[in-house]
């Protein structure tokens, strides 16, 4: 292995054609060729390592090539083309910017336009990171750009379009390079190991690809890497290993224990990942690509968004089918949460860990409601349960678990009698009244009656057959089934709504209210007020609508349950 050379300049493309991943790009450029209708400048705008220095060499050996193939390209022959490749033409010259970024360095490359080409047709002068020049040097740079010979071309190359002063980009013909996709990358290192005659593991190729992130070059570097490391035979283990990279199996494991609802083994693969020196703001990132790429691979329109190697595809597309696109939703949003949250927490571990139980618990709670539904009990329960319980009788629940929800019970317990919190058909997360908010003063009227003492049952009912009157298109009468007034006083109700909007819908039917109540439970003088709960607001309480809406979506049995008992909905 003496002369070892890296693969990168072993097989960096020598024609448009074995150009990887741009070929549009290259077709336009050979279409140019072709028409001899070529311009003074060009910028070839992209990421490190996607092929724009080499397309530069390719297009200036072609234009120079004695022989052009019927194809347009360069003949790889001709006494020009050899010394292209053999690096000894005279007829390019390539500036790194990075390095040579002042005036000086432009004027020398300024002068040296000067001279015809003594064999070939074209100068070209290929300035690398061109945004690197210092301002004067642009300057000094703009009056050959100007007025160049005709034998001059320029091939601009930067890996920042933005930095490039108007002035440049408005006489330079752009091209925008592509990011390599993982698929081309695993190709192409196929086609390399095979040349080398190294045994590889395609998904092997899939982790090198990803890990290089779009870029050819740095592809081929770490391939070199792990054959030095590893010789031969790459295995995905090995490249693992040796990339220190998260392998992506953690996750499909995770995913299907997710699916399973098994907390405790979502807990020990976090642990495990932990464990070999993961850090958990990596970990959650890479949970939230892996929801991301379920997603995407569930569409058949949007499976090519995925972009990985296609083994790999092919255990996506079967775990996207296990999984509903609901619960990825979902999964994804919370991974996300944490995601954003990680840096500020104090407990990160903690952080993640309650992640991957929320996220577990979303299917937990579906299959829950499921059981409840097998009865069918339409009953609202009273006030005096305790949130804990309600939830629990709680036929349908916020699709997912949140913390405020776990914090309610304490807060509520205060004042619980004085409130009327959750109902079965509507699912709201228990009340949780904190400091007494504002109340709103709504109208009260009064009612003669002779008889003031009212039982709490006689309350229910009178409220109950309150909702029968209402006209079914009224969008209030779920709620208002659902939902029994507290009794605060003798002569005094009240209702906890969860936002505005149901404020101003009860407030509306106040009047009706007031008038129904006070005859039924003989009140004169009664007052009914309404008050809005800024926390259940807060935790953005879905109406019975929204609920029922998301939950069929991801669950059309609800919708058949619902028909089949002729249970209401508004
Ligand atoms: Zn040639």
């Amino acid at each position: 292995m003496g002369d070892f050379i890296v693969s990168a300049r072993k097989y960096r493309p020598s024609t448009f054609t074995s150009v990887i991943g741009q070929k549009s790009l290259t077709e336009t450029l050979k279409n140019s060729v072709r028409t001899g209708r070529l311009a003074q400048a060009y910028l070839f705008c992209g990421p490190r390592g996607v092929g724009k220095t080499t397309c530069a060499r390719i297009f200036a050996k072609t234009i120079n090539c004695f022989n052009p193939t019927s194809d347009f390209e360069a003949c790889n022959e001709c006494e020009s083309c050899r010394s292209f490749n053999e690096n000894r033409s005279y007829n390019i010259h390539e500036l790194d910017a990075a390095s040579n970024n002042g005036v000086d360095d432009i004027r020398t490359l300024t002068e040296e336009v000067r001279i015809p080409p003594q064999i070939g047709k074209y100068k070209v002068y290929i300035i690398d990171e061109v945004h690197m020049l210092s301002s004067a040097a642009f300057n000094a740079f703009l009056k050959t750009l100007e007025e160049p010979p005709a034998y001059a071309k320029f091939i601009l190359a930067t890996t920042e379009k933005h930095k490039i002063i108007p002035t440049i980009l408005s006489r330079c013909q752009i091209f925008d390079f592509n990011r390599i996709s993982i698929k081309d990358a695993i190709e192409y290192l196929q086609y390399v190991a095979n040349q080398e005659h190294i045994t590889v593991e395609t998904n092997a190729l899939n982790v090198i690809a990803q890990k290089a992130d779009g870029g050819m070059r740095d592809a081929l570097s770490i391939f070199d890497q792990i054959v030095s490391f590893n010789g031969n035979h790459i295995t995905y283990q090995g490249v693992i290993d040796n990339l220190n990279v998260l392998d992506s199996e953690y996750y499909f494991r995770l995913t299907d224990a997710f699916l399973r609802c098994d907390i405790s083994a979502s807990l020990l693969i976090f642990n495990e990942i932990l464990g070999k020196g993961f850090d958990g703001n990596h970990f959650i990132t890479g949970l939230a690509a892996h929801f991301r790429d379920l997603l995407v691979s569930k569409d058949p329109q949007t499976v090519q968004l995925l972009d990985v190697g296609a083994e790999i595809g092919e255990k996506y597309k079967v775990q996207a089918q296990q999984a509903s696109a609901m619960f990825l939703i979902n999964s994804l949003n919370i991974s996300n949460e944490c995601d954003l949250s990680y840096r500020e927490s104090r407990n990160k571990r903690l952080l993640v860990e309650l992640s991957l139980i929320k996220i577990c618990q979303l299917l937990d709670e579906k299959k829950k409601q499921l059981n409840e539904l097998e009865i069918p009990p339409l009953k609202p329960i009273n006030q005096d349960k305790s949130p804990v319980n309600q939830r629990d009788t709680a036929i349908v629940q916020t699709v997912s678990p949140t913390t405020q929800q776990a914090a309610a019970p304490q807060k509520s317990s205060e004042n619980q009698s004085r409130l009327t919190s959750i109902s079965i058909s509507q699912g709201m997360p228990p009340a949780a009244p904190a400091a007494p908010q504002t109340y709103p003063e709504t109208p009260t009227t009064a009612q003669t009656a002779e008889n003031q003492s009212v039982e709490a049952g006689s309350l229910e009912n009178a409220w109950k057959e309150f909702a029968q009157t209402i006209p079914e298109e009224v969008r209030m009468v779920n709620f208002i089934n659902a939902n029994i007034p507290v009794r605060i006083a003798e002569n005094e109700f009240e209702i906890v709504v969860a936002n505005q909007l149901l404020e101003k819908e009860i407030s509306a039917l106040l009047p009706a209210i007031l008038d129904f109540l006070g005859k039924k439970l003989e009140i004169s003088d009664i007052k009914f007020r309404v008050k809005v709960d800024e926390n259940i607001e807060h935790q953005h309480v879905m109406t019975p609508e929204e609920h029922f809406k998301a939950w069929t979506s991801k669950n059309p049995a609800l919708l058949k349950l619902q028909q089949s008992l002729e249970l209401e909905i508004n």
